[in-house]
Formats: C-alpha cells, sequence, structure tokens
C-alpha cells in the first residue's frame, strides 16, 4: 500500500504481526489541523502502537484545502447534509470529501479498524456539530466518516475520545481482532465446515456480548445449507459484528465462565471445583477481575485439555486481546 507524503505508512517493524488500523492523521501527531496543529494521542500512539499498524489520512488534506485553512463546518440545507467554510459560503467540499471516501475504499478495504478524530465535520464518528434550522444540533456524521462507513458497515470504528472509555476500547480492540480473524477465513476456502470452525472458536465471545443473539446466530449458521454459505457469510458478518457492538457484561461473563467450568467438573477434585467456583462468585461480586478466574480456568485446562476450549478465542486470545485490562 502507498500513500502520499502527508498519508505515509509507519516504518517501525512490530515485535508482534501488528493490525492494520485506519486513523485520522491529527492523531498521530501530524500538522494537518486547520490552524497547523494536531491532536496528538499518546496512548494511541504509545500503546495502541505496539499492536496496531496504523494508516493515517487527512481528508482534508487530501481534497488540496491545505495548512492553515478555513475552519469547516456542517450545515444542513433542504434536508441535504453540508460540508461548507465557516467563513465563505460559497466554500462547499460535501462533495470532494465524499469522493475522496470512495476513492479510498483500496485501502480501506485492507485495514481492521479505524479510529477517527471526534468532532471533526470531516472524520467525526458520530454527534458532530450541526447547523439545523438556525440552531446548533450535535447528532451528525463527518462526511467522510460517513461515506466509509456506509461503503464498510461491518468495519470496526471507533473516536479517540471514546477510546479513553475502557469498556469502550476493549470493545474495539476486541471487534478489531475478530474482523481481522474474519479476513483470514474469507482469505481461505469459505465452506461451511471453516465457517462453523470460525464460529465455534468465538462462540464463547459472542455470549458474554448477548446470548440469545449467539444462539440465533449459531441456529442460522447450523440451519443454512452448505451450498448456501457464500451468500450466507456478509449476513454473518453483519450480524457477528452487531454482537459484538453490544457491550459484555459482568453475568454473560459469569455464564461464560460457569459453562467452562462444567467441562472440568469431572476432572477436578473437590478442593479445586471449590476454588474455581469460589473466583468466579468474586468475580460476579466485583471484588475480582475477570482475568483472576480466566487465569485459573487456563491452568486447569494446561492439564486438562479440552479442543473446544483450548481453540477459542475466549480461552487463548490474540495477544490484543490478552492485554485488555477486562474493566468488567
Ligand atoms: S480531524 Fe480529520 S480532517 Fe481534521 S485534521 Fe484530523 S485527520 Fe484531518
Amino acid at each position: 500500500m502507498s500513500l502520499n507524503s502527508n498519508n505515509r505508512m509507519p516504518d517501525t517493524k512490530p515485535d508482534i504481526e501488528k493490525i492494520p488500523v485506519g486513523i485520522s492523521s491529527c492523531l498521530l501527531g501530524e500538522p494537518v489541523r486547520y490552524d497547523g496543529a494536531h491532536k496528538l494521542n499518546s496512548y494511541i500512539v504509545n500503546t495502541l502502537g505496539d499492536y496496531f499498524d496504523f494508516v493515517p489520512f487527512c481528508p482534508e488534506m487530501h481534497i488540496g484545502l491545505g495548512v492553515p485553512r478555513e475552519p469547516i463546518r456542517l450545515v444542513e440545507q433542504e434536508d441535504k447534509v453540508r460540508c461548507i467554510g465557516t467563513q465563505t459560503a460559497t466554500l462547499d467540499v460535501t462533495d470532494q470529501l465524499v469522493q475522496c471516501a470512495n476513492t479510498q475504499q483500496y485501502w480501506h478495504a485492507t485495514v481492521f479498524g479505524y479510529i477517527l478524530k471526534q468532532g471533526s465535520p470531516s472524520c467525526g464518528m458520530e454527534q458532530v456539530n450541526i447547523l439545523r434550522n438556525n440552531t446548533l444540533k450535535q447528532d451528525a456524521s463527518g462526511i467522510y466518516a460517513h461515506t466509509m462507513m456506509q461503503n464498510f458497515p461491518a468495519l470496526p470504528v471507533e473516536e479517540e475520545g471514546r477510546l479513553g472509555d475502557p469498556v469502550l476500547r476493549e470493545n474495539f480492540m476486541q471487534r478489531v481482532c475478530v474482523y481481522s480473524r474474519w479476513d483470514t477465513l474469507q482469505r481461505s476456502s469459505l465452506d461451511k465446515s471453516a465457517l462453523c470452525d470460525f464460529h465455534a472458536r468465538h462462540k464463547l465471545i459472542l455470549y458474554s456480548h448477548d446470548q440469545d443473539q449467539a444462539r440465533a446466530l449459531g441456529k442460522a449458521l447450523a440451519d443454512c445449507a452448505a451450498k448456501d454459505i457464500p451468500g450466507f457469510a456478509q449476513n454473518y458478518l453483519t450480524r457477528l459484528m452487531t454482537i459484538l457492538k453490544i457491550p459484555a457484561t459482568r453475568n454473560n461473563h459469569v455464564n461464560v465462565l460457569q459453562h467452562i467450568q462444567g467441562y472440568l467438573k469431572t476432572v477436578l477434585s473437590a478442593a479445586d471445583k471449590q476454588e474455581l467456583a469460589e473466583l468466579i462468585e468474586a468475580y460476579r461480586l466485583g471484588q475480582a477481575p475477570l482475568n483472576t478466574p480466566l487465569t485459573l480456568l487456563r491452568h486447569h485446562f494446561r492439564s486438562q485439555p479440552d479442543e473446544y476450549i483450548n481453540n477459542s478465542y475466549y480461552m487463548n486470545p490474540h495477544p490484543l486481546e490478552l492485554m485488555l485490562s477486562h474493566s468488567l
């Protein structure tokens, strides 16, 4: 992938295979804002940068607005959202920003997540200011971001401001990992056996988000004829990513932990069972983090391996998922 000098690929070599993620350039410290400033986010650069291979992009620079430039804003005109200059009413860059997002699809299709700058009339994901009937509302999306999200509805997208919330951050990182694994699956022969295996490995994660929808998705997959799998795959992905967007809950995690615990009921001593049950209960009461019962479960499954459990991404996640603090 080659991007111009304003939108360059990073040249550092990751220790692990980093996951490509698009990002608003200003968040990496590039001086591309209208006033020549940047919005460097140290957590994104210093922590997430260990796991993500960032692809920075500034749509306003790309359409030739340059630095410094007149700020732009969203205005609703005749029921349509337009992006116009704050000083020059005739400066309307809406169509250029839409076209920009459309022409960047070639690399949008190669990233597994996108971090956007909050509040930007170009990059904002949601709650961007818009002038409607002479009243300022906060319910729009930036033009570039909106077009990209329409083009790639399953792509995990988040704003830098929301990444400060540990629950939203973990949810985003997990979605990125799953979306990346989906891409790998797609590149192989996507038949029913492969999709069932993919689903089985993600089933416990899905149950931690929404048990009813996870069950329904599993049933839809089981009911799908092998010859219909290629057509079903997109529907599966949409439902998969919708479930993952629902925040995981402590109660659902407890159910998943107890389900996993059931696989050990004939092999653990009474004392080991008691210890495990106590840790799960401590987690349920908020007295221990999720990693505490998970660590003990992993320990037991090392000596008492079970193929289904050991292959699950819930128990054996990507290094990025493993570093999640499990704020629930
Ligand atoms: S928010 Fe988007 S358009 Fe604005 S400076 Fe940052 S990257 Fe460029």
